[in-house]
């Protein structure tokens, strides 16, 4: 059985309906995808949830600045979108949370308190409820905005998951250039690269297929006294399995070459273009 895709896994995190029998099914059989399922549903149980915004801060302007350098936004995005939501209070919001901070006699009585800059939890809360009365109906205020916000932590989340989780990318091992030779124009490359099993394949290309007869792809010694055909190649590029326990530093001569249909299955010594290996 297929485990479910990314996309059936964020949905069904996302929306406690969504009409997926089968992928239900599969999550209560699969303790993989269950898992999966389980730490998506964890993060958007952690951020669906409607905060109470009256206690949050409005940033400061600095905040937006950062977003607009970081993600290289247009100009017309320069403005700070909370800014603009309570335009006429714009200019003076910072002054008012100053003012309020800095009010003598609504420091607290306790010594301990360092005597400057400390603005007094009373004051602090008051203030900030002001501005959130100013500013109610912020983009960060309307739930649906949480949704959004849900639905982009689960990519992002499943996004690193699946970056951790996913297989490893084929290692290139070696390369080399191919040029031509005698009387022949074709070039190209060959890179030999290894799969996560361990497996070696050489990948082939060349900029146009001059065979008379066919193209056949040869694993060869730097001395051309040994040599392992890969098999045939009927494009201008190809992908080939190298024998398992093939030494590639015995044979690291890459060798096109052009084979009559005589059914000889020996080298005709006619070869196209050739490149040795190096890692
Ligand atoms: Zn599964």
């Amino acid at each position: 059985m297929p485990h479910l895709d990314p996309e059936q896994l964020s949905l069904l995190a996302l929306y406690d309906d969504w009409d997926d029998p089968g992928a239900r099914e599969h999550l209560l059989a699969c303790p993989q995808c269950a898992a999966d399922y389980a730490a998506l549903r964890r993060t958007v149980e952690a951020v669906k949830t409607t905060p109470d915004t009256s206690r949050l801060s409005v940033p400061g302007p600095q905040v937006w600045a950062g977003i607009h350098r970081e993600l290289g936004l247009g100009e017309s995005l320069r403005e700070d979108p909370l800014a603009a939501e309570a335009p006429e209070e714009g200019g003076t919001k910072e002054a008012g949370t100053k003012e309020a901070g800095a009010a003598p006699g609504a420091m607290p009585a306790s010594g301990d308190v360092p005597p400057s800059n400390v603005v007094p939890l009373s004051d602090r809360t008051s203030g900030v409820k002001t501005k959130g009365a100013r500013t109610r109906g912020a983009w960060w205020q309307r739930p649906g905005t949480w949704l959004a916000t849900a639905a982009a932590a689960v990519l992002v989340v499943f996004g690193a998951n699946w970056a951790f989780n996913r297989p490893p990318q084929p290692q290139e091992l070696a390369a080399t250039q191919l040029t031509p030779l005698a009387q022949h124009s074709a070039a190209g490359s060959a890179k030999v690269v290894e799969a996560a099993d361990g497996s070696r394949s050489l990948q082939v290309s060349l900029d146009k297929d001059e065979a008379k007869g066919y193209q056949e792809v040869w694993l060869i010694a730097p001395d051309l006294s040994k040599l392992v055909s890969l098999g045939v190649m009927n494009s201008t590029s190809g992908t080939f399995q190298v024998p398992a326990g093939l030494d590639l530093s015995q044979y690291p001569v890459v060798d096109v070459s052009d084979e009559p249909v005589d059914g000889n299955p020996a080298h005709s010594s006619v070869s196209i273009a050739r490149g040795t290996l190096t890692t």
